[in-house]
């Protein structure tokens, strides 16, 4: 999932001709502020955090500015953020338009559906989230014509639009329709929409392509907002890897297994912090190379889990012991196994060779884990 930063999704507006205040991205406060003065945003000016994570109208990283100073400081204090988790390293700055109305437009997929679904409400902007269901407009599209006229006027009756503004939609909604079909989005999201005068100007910008038709859009390979520099290393190794918030590690093999011994971790009173999947894989410099990345995202403890079907459970063990030899000493984390199936005698001894015990019980092994990372015993 290609998850684009709003200036991202900004610069394919304007592609497709969909109306935008102007605008420009900075990465520092000098930037900012000589963006301004050199008239390259127009003043009242409005700065705002180029994080993936919503919210930040109501979360204070969308700030307004009336001089080229006051941009500066603002990006100042934008630049300095951790947003839900996410360090503010980019900030768009853009001129101020005078909303008469903030109106919300989307065309997601509906899954249960298998349709494209083009979302309107006239109550758009922050509060979006508690707009009542009636006052949201939905209607499935039929991909192969496309988005109709007949479909575009109800969206028009939706948001309460007419005249002009009515006939700005229209256009609009064909510019954003193209745009979902020809860069393969799963989501295209503008909130605020806004009314201003008689036209329509996209405030925000949400998008995001589907993975699986990357290979049709090789410009969005180099554009990877929505990882971290782990994520990142793991993907170019083609390790099956994720980080989350929590502090428990957990390597095991097949997304199943793997979800369920999330799953069990957190029905016991863990969090988990970053997961790894091995897949098929017993080749030991795979698991090595795997386990050492996980050694990165320095968790508290780590959960082993494997069940060898295909896989053995020795070959496993193996790389294991080896990467764990890598490790600094200072580095290094408790570590509860549990391998069963294939080989899972060769496998055990293995480990115990080593020092680590394996524990053969789900239920016993994850409590172990969870009270090795100080969490509920
Ligand atoms: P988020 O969705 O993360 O809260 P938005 O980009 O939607 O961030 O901005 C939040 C609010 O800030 C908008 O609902 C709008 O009221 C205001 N805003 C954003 N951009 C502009 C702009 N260019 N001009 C005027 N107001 C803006
Ligand atoms: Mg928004």
């Amino acid at each position: 999932m290609v998850k684009l930063a709003e200036w991202r999704g900004k610069e394919l507006f304007r592609k497709y001709g969909i109306a935008l205040p102007p605008g420009q991205v900075v990465r520092s406060p000098a930037e900012a502020e000589s963006a301004v003065a050199s008239g390259g945003v127009p003043l009242p000016c409005v700065v705002k955090a180029q994080v993936l994570a919503g919210g930040r109208g109501k979360g204070g990283a969308v700030r307004f500015a009336a001089t080229a100073v006051e941009a500066r400081t603002a990006s100042e204090a934008i630049l300095a953020l951790e947003f839900k988790g996410e360090r503010v390293k980019e900030v768009l700055l853009e001129g101020k338009v005078a909303i008469s109305r903030e109106l919300y437009l989307s065309i997601a997929l509906d899954r249960s559906a298998r349709l494209p679904v083009l979302i309107t409400s006239g109550q758009g902007g922050v509060e979006i989230e508690s707009v009542a269901d009636s006052a949201i407009d939905r209607q499935l599209v039929d991909p192969f014509p496309g988005l109709a006229a007949y479909e575009r006027r109800q969206a028009a009756r939706s948001l309460g639009l007419t005249g002009a503004a009515a006939k700005s939609l229209d256009a609009l909604l064909t510019q954003l329709w193209t745009l979902f079909d020809r860069e393969d989005a799963e989501l295209v999201e503008i909130n605020p929409l806004a009314l201003v005068g008689d036209r329509l100007i996209a405030l925000d910008a949400k998008v995001i392509i589907e993975d699986d038709a990357a290979f049709r859009h090789p410009e969005y390979a180099a554009i990877r907002d929505d990882r971290t520099p782990l994520e990142e290393i793991a993907r170019e190794k083609e390790i099956a890897f994720v980080q989350l918030d929590g502090n428990i590690g957990v390597i095991a093999n097949g997304a199943g297994l793997t979800m369920a011994t999330l799953d069990v971790l957190k029905e016991f009173g863990g969090n988990p912090g970053v997961f790894l999947d091995l897949g098929g894989t017993d080749d030991p410099r795979k698991v090595t190379e795997a386990f050492l990345l996980m050694a990165q995202a320095h968790p508290k403890a780590v959960f082993l889990n494997i069940f060898g079907g295909v896989t053995r459970c020795d070959t496993v063990a193996k790389g294991l012991v080896e990467a764990m030899q890598q490790v600094p000493v200072a580095e290094r984390f408790p570590l509860v196994a549990r391998i069963r199936g294939n080989n899972e005698k060769e496998g055990v001894e293995i480990l115990r060779a080593a020092g680590i015990s394996s524990v053969p019980d789900l239920k016993a092994s994850a409590q172990a884990v969870v009270a090795a990372a100080g969490g509920r015993p």
